[in-house]
C-alpha cells in the first residue's frame, strides 16, 4: 500500500504521526495547479534550493515559530500552500491562516488553495471533490474548509471576530507588515495567543518589510536566531550573502546607467559572479543558510531573503527599476524597491541617520553652493526662553532650496531691546553667494510657546506688510501646510502651520540624492550642530483610539534648525509660491 492510499483512506484513524521534512515531503506529495504559478506541476524543492531549509524549520518539532522576511517573487505563497497541505494530509491539525484583509483572504481562498486542492489527487476527497471536479457537499466554504481531523480557517487581520475564535494548532501569518493596526491589540500577537494551547504549535510568519519605525517582520526577525543566504564564489570559493552593494553595471557615454552591462561581484576577489539574468540554478544549489546571530535553541528561526536570490526575476530588470526610479527621484518607486527587492525595511528618517558613520555625509555639504537658481530668500524665527534663533533660506524654481545661514540672538523675549535687533536683522539686506543683494521676502515667527506669544503679536503687527507674520504650529496628518490667517488682539495676522506635514516635505527633500528638483544645499560652514539639530526628529506611527496616526519623535534636546527650516518653508508656501505661479502665468522670469 502506497503512503499516498494511506493518507487518503486511513489518515482520520492514525492521526498521531512522526513529522517529516517538509521538503521531502512536499517533493512525493504537493501538486501545483495548472495557472498556479510559474511553474505547474509537481512541487520541486530543488527549483528554489534556498527554500529547503526554511521548509524543514516550520516541521522541525524543536521549532515554534519561523519567521520569513523576504522580497517578492522568491516563492513565499508556495512555503504557505505547502505548509497547509502537510498540515492538512500529514499531520491533520486545525490551521488559522491570516491575510491582511477580508479581500486578500477571499481571493488566497479561492484562487490558491482552491486550485491546489483540485489539483491534488490526494487532497480531492478530502475536501469533497468528486472525479470531475465536482464538489459533493458544502465542505468548500470560502472561509472556513473542514476536513477529516482539522479545517483551514482564512482569516482577515482587520475582522473584529475572525481572530477571536477556537485553539489552533497551525498559526499562518502572510504580510504581516500591511495588517492594519487596531484598538484591542496587535493582530499578530492576537493570532498567536490562539496556539498558545499547544505544545506543539507551529507559527509560521511571512512578509516583505513595510517601514523602520513600524515593521512587524523586522521587529520578529530581530527576536530569532537570525539566517542568510550564503552561496560561495565560483572563482575563489568565499561565501557570501547577496547584496545589492555586490551588483554593478557600466555607465554609457552620457553617463547614464546601462541595465544590460548588470551583473554581480565578489565582495573577495572581484570576480564576476553572475550575470545580468536571472539567479543561476547551480549556484542556487551551493549556498546555505548561514547563521547570523542568535541562539537557534530559541525555537525561533529567521531568515532573511533579498529578491536578488529569485530563480525568476533578472539582474538587469532590477538595474533598470532600480536607476530609473533614482533618475526620477521617485521615493514611493524607491521605497518599494527596497522593502520588495532587497526585503530591507524603509528608513524614513533623514539621511544623516543611516549615513552618520559613513563617509557619504561629508558629500552632503558644499564648500562653495551656487546660488545663481535661488529667487526668494525668507527667514523662519523660532523663539525660546532666553534667545530667539533665526534661519534664512534661499528658494529657487521647482523646489530646490538652500540653507543660507542661521543666527542666534541671545536675550529675554520679553525684551524690546532683543525684538530690536530681530527687526534689523530680518530687514537688512542679504548678500547671495553669487554676489546679489536681495532682501528678506517674507518670514513665519513661532508664537505658540504662551510665554511670550503677546510680543510676537505686537512685534509683527507693523510689520504685516513686510510680510513677516506670527504663526502657530499645529500637529496632526491631516493638518494643511498653511492655513488662512486670523486675526490678533493687535490685527495682525496668525498663520497656523501643518507642521508635521512640513517637517515631512523637508525630510522627504533631504532623502533627494542628485542636485535638481526639491534639492536642499547645505553649505559646509553651517557646523555639524545645524545639520543634526535640522534631522534630531523622526516620524513614528502609533496607534490612538483605534487609529493608525504619526507621531513625531525628538531624538536630541536641540532641534531650533528644523523649526526654524518649517517656518521658513511655511513662510515661502504662504507668500513667495503664489507669487512665483503669477510670474510663470505672466511668463516673466522671477
Ligand atoms: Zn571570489
Amino acid at each position: 500500500m502506497t503512503d499516498a492510499t494511506w493518507s487518503t483512506k486511513f489518515f482520520p484513524y492514525f492521526r498521531i504521526r512522526k513529522p517529516v521534512p517538509l521538503s521531502t515531503w512536499a517533493d512525493a506529495h504537493r501538486v501545483i495547479g495548472d495557472g498556479a504559478g510559474p511553474e505547474p506541476g509537481r512541487w520541486r524543492t530543488e527549483r528554489t534550493p534556498y527554500m529547503r531549509a526554511i521548509m524543514d524549520a516550520v516541521t522541525d518539532p524543536a521549532v515554534r515559530e519561523v519567521v520569513m522576511c523576504t522580497g517578492v517573487q522568491l516563492g513565499k505563497t508556495e512555503l504557505l500552500l505547502n505548509t497547509i497541505c502537510y498540515y492538512t494530509l500529514h499531520e491533520p491539525s486545525p490551521i488559522l491562516l491570516v491575510e491582511p484583509s477580508e479581500e486578500l483572504a477571499r481571493d488566497i481562498g479561492s484562487d490558491r488553495i482552491d486550485t491546489m486542492i483540485k489539483a491534488s489527487p490526494e487532497l480531492r476527497p478530502l475536501f469533497g471533490f468528486t472525479e470531475d471536479l465536482k464538489i459533493k457537499s458544502g465542505q468548500l466554504n470560502l472561509a472556513m474548509k473542514r476536513f477529516p481531523g482539522g479545517y483551514i480557517k482564512l482569516a482577515s487581520a482587520a475582522s473584529p471576530t475572525d481572530l477571536k475564535s477556537r485553539p489552533i494548532r497551525v498559526i499562518l501569518c502572510d504580510e504581516v507588515d500591511t495588517f492594519p493596526a487596531r484598538s484591542d491589540g496587535n493582530a499578530v500577537d492576537m493570532a498567536i495567543a490562539r496556539a498558545s494551547n499547544f505544545c506543539d504549535r507551529k507559527v509560521l510568519l511571512t512578509s516583505t518589510p513595510g517601514t523602520l519605525a513600524n515593521s512587524e517582520i523586522w521587529r520578529r526577525y530581530g527576536h530569532c536566531a537570525q539566517y542568510e543566504y550564503h552561496i560561495p564564489c565560483p572563482h575563489c570559493g568565499a561565501p557570501s550573502a547577496w547584496s545589492w552593494g555586490m551588483v554593478k553595471w557600466d555607465a554609457g557615454a552620457d553617463g547614464a546607467g546601462e541595465p544590460q552591462t548588470a551583473r554581480m561581484e565578489c565582495p573577495a576577489c572581484g570576480g564576476v559572479i553572475r550575470d545580468g539574468g536571472p539567479a543561476p540554478y547551480p549556484l542556487l544549489m551551493s549556498g546555505r543558510w548561514e547563521l547570523l546571530q542568535g541562539d537557534p535553541s530559541c525555537g525561533r528561526l529567521g531568515f532573511h531573503l533579498p529578491g536578488l536570490y529569485s530563480p525568476w526575476m533578472t539582474l538587469s530588470g532590477m538595474v533598470t527599476e532600480w536607476l530609473s526610479a533614482n533618475r526620477a527621484r521617485d521615493i514611493d518607486r524607491l521605497r518599494t524597491f527596497i522593502q520588495d527587492r532587497l526585503a530591507e525595511p524603509w528608513d524614513e528618517r533623514p539621511p544623516s541617520w543611516r549615513e552618520r558613520e559613513s563617509e557619504r555625509t561629508a558629500d552632503r555639504f558644499e564648500a562653495e553652493p551656487d546660488h545663481t537658481a535661488l529667487r526668494f530668500l525668507t527667514a523662519g524665527v523660532d523663539v525660546q526662553r532666553d534667545r530667539v534663533e533665526i534661519s534664512v533660506w534661499g528658494f529657487g524654481a521647482n523646489m530646490e532650496s538652500w540653507a543660507v545661514s542661521h543666527t542666534v540672538f541671545v536675550g529675554d523675549p520679553l525684551s524690546a531691546e532683543l525684538w530690536l535687533k530681530v527687526r534689523e536683522f530680518l530687514l537688512a539686506p542679504v548678500k547671495t553667494r553669487d554676489g546679489r543683494e536681495g532682501v528678506i521676502y517674507a518670514a513665519c515667527i513661532d508664537s505658540g510657546d504662551g510665554y511670550s506669544t503677546q510680543t510676537v503679536y505686537r512685534f509683527c503687527a507693523p510689520l504685516e506688510k513686510r510680510r513677516i507674520v506670527a504663526v502657530k504650529g499645529v500637529g496632526g496628518d491631516r493638518v494643511p501646510l498653511v492655513s488662512p490667517p486670523t486675526r490678533t488682539a493687535f490685527h495682525s495676522p496668525l498663520y497656523r502651520l501643518g507642521v508635521d506635514r512640513l517637517k515631512q516635505v523637508i525630510y522627504d527633500r533631504l532623502n533627494i540624492g542628485v542636485i535638481g528638483p526639491g534639492y536642499i544645499h547645505i553649505p559646509r560652514e553651517l557646523s555639524d550642530e545645524f545639520w543634526a539639530q535640522l534631522t534630531a526628529e523622526s516620524p513614528e506611527t502609533v496607534v490612538e483610539h483605534g487609529k493608525q496616526i504619526t507621531r513625531w519623535k525628538q531624538h536630541r534636546p536641540r532641534n531650533e534648525a528644523l523649526d526654524c527650516a518649517v517656518y521658513a518653508l511655511a513662510a515661502y508656501e504662504l507668500f513667495c509660491y503664489p507669487v512665483s505661479r503669477l510670474q510663470k502665468k505672466s511668463g516673466r522670469r522671477g
